[in-house]
């Protein structure tokens, strides 16, 4: 079964990234795209583009009858999800693999399993995956919720089960504290998520996030392609990752690493995914598992030399994994800084037209971005606007080629948050390596932004 034209149901630097993924493949591509991105890089370069609806993401990139007639309409035979909007909607997944689409995703039934994080951690559970401790499933009433507090000891982290994007988390000190945060974010989650489900976990104090990115196939081949460190955090939004996680033994990695790739032959995963995990004291702890591309996954590109979005074509093409764990070889090192149309300090988005976009080049420098000189950067949608990635054979190099790398980016007529990467790149912890999850709050707070 070969694919022909994929339709990609996104926007920004991610739709662009699948439209070349694909053009180098030969396959054709569809952009969708609402009237606020009707001037969007994506949509000028892709083979044909549609206009799904106006620029709310709810009338547009959301509009599943929308995105299916355009499908129909372009005669489109795949449809790449991106990450973000319908990525991880289990029902879209199955309403696109009922008008005979192919789905470039997993199976919706694992969508659906991880997309619900209580249903996720318990089957992270029975597949041997090392859990955080905390609630065994939702929390169903004020009792129990101070009786796990206690037994575990706080603070608690209070998590929506369908929470996403670092939304729907609330840090809990004191039991006097916690019936009020267990209901407030039942409220919040049950609008945001539609989903009131609540649960709890020990909050760790100095984790790092370390994730393991899997590919597996049709044939029940599954494989790990290394990890990425995403400690550098903001309200539980990543901005920088990279790969590998520095000061972490390699046997270390490989043990949880052939754990993930064999929970997917297990359950017959299909497709692109990421296990997230906190790490701390030499101990991996499962939080949830995302199953689309992820906004990272460049930098595991960069040190193994494989194309995520390709190997995603391919998977959802019926073909087999072209490659063996022992095969793939890491090599070198990433970093990625995430761009955002914010501003450096106070993180204000700072939507409106860019009147100078100069990206930086050279030996080892990826940018993959939407962005061009005199582009309009919509006020309706996540704020990123790129990401800088630099490769280097050791992590030294790409850390000296991302600082060249932000100091050649010229960015005008908004601001953006590369102030405060060029501060971090030199950031004596950072530049150590192995920060937590905390320390950019810390930072922030430190010198005083
Ligand atoms: P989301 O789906 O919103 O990304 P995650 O469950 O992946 O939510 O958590 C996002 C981030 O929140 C983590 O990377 C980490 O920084 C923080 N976090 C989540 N769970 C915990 C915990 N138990 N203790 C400390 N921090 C946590």
């Amino acid at each position: 079964m070969g694919i022909e034209k994929i339709l990609i149901a996104n926007r920004g630097e991610i739709a662009l990234r699948i439209h070349r993924a694909a053009h180098e493949m030969g396959i054709k591509t569809v952009a969708v795209h609402s009237t606020a991105d009707a001037d969007a890089m994506h949509v000028r370069l892709a083979d044909e583009a549609i206009c799904i609806g106006p620029p709310s993401a709810t009338d547009s990139y959301l509009n599943i009858p929308a995105i299916i007639s355009a499908a129909e309409i372009s005669h489109a035979d795949a449809i790449h999800p991106g990450y973000g909007f319908l990525s991880e909607n289990a029902q879209f997944a199955e309403i696109v693999e009922s008008h005979d689409i192919t789905w470039i995703g997993p199976k919706p039934e694992h969508i659906r399993t991880m997309g619900d994080k209580v249903e996720a951690k318990r089957s992270a559970g029975k597949l041997g995956l090392p859990l955080v401790p905390g609630s065994d499933g939702a929390i169903e009433d004020v009792d129990e919720a101070k009786a796990i507090a206690r037994d575990i000891g706080y603070p608690v982290i209070i998590k929506a089960s369908g929470g996403g994007g670092g939304r729907g988390m609330r840090v809990v000190h004191t039991e006097a504290a916690l019936i009020h945060a267990v209901q407030t974010t039942r409220a919040e989650a049950g609008a945001a998520f539609g989903n009131s489900a609540v649960y709890m976990e020990k909050f760790l104090e100095k984790p790092r996030h370390i994730e393991i990115q899997v590919l597996a196939d049709t044939f029940r081949n599954a494989v790990w392609l290394g990890e990425r460190d995403c400690s550098m955090q903001r309200r539980h939004q990543k901005i920088i990752e990279e790969a590998p996680a520095p000061g972490i033994a390699r046997r270390v990695i490989e043990k949880i690493g052939d754990r993930c790739a064999a929970a997917c032959k297990k359950i017959g995963y299909r497709g692109a995914g990421t296990f997230e995990f906190l790490y701390e004291n030499g101990e991996f702890f499962f939080i949830e598992m995302n199953t689309r591309v992820q906004v990272e996954h460049p930098v595991t590109e960069m040190v193994t030399g494989i194309d995520i979005v390709q190997m995603q074509i391919r998977i959802a093409a019926g073909e087999k994994l072209p490659f063996t764990q022992r095969s793939i070889q890491m090599r070198g090192h990433a970093i990625e800084c995430r761009i955002n149309a914010e501003d450096a300090y106070n993180f204000m988005p700072s939507p409106g037209r860019i009147t100078m976009w100069h990206p930086p080049g050279g030996p080892g420098v990826r940018v993959d971005s939407h962005a061009y000189t005199n582009y309009f950067v919509p006020p309706n949608y996540d704020s990123m606007i790129g990401k800088i990635i630099t490769y280097g054979d050791t992590r030294e190099q790409a850390l000296a080629r991302m600082r060249i790398a932000l100091s050649e980016t010229v960015v005008e007529g908004i601001s953006t948050n590369i102030p405060l990467h060029r501060e971090l790149m030199v950031d004596a912890n950072f530049v150590e390596g192995g920060t937590n999850i905390h320390y950019l709050e810390g930072w922030l707070h430190q010198h005083k932004r």
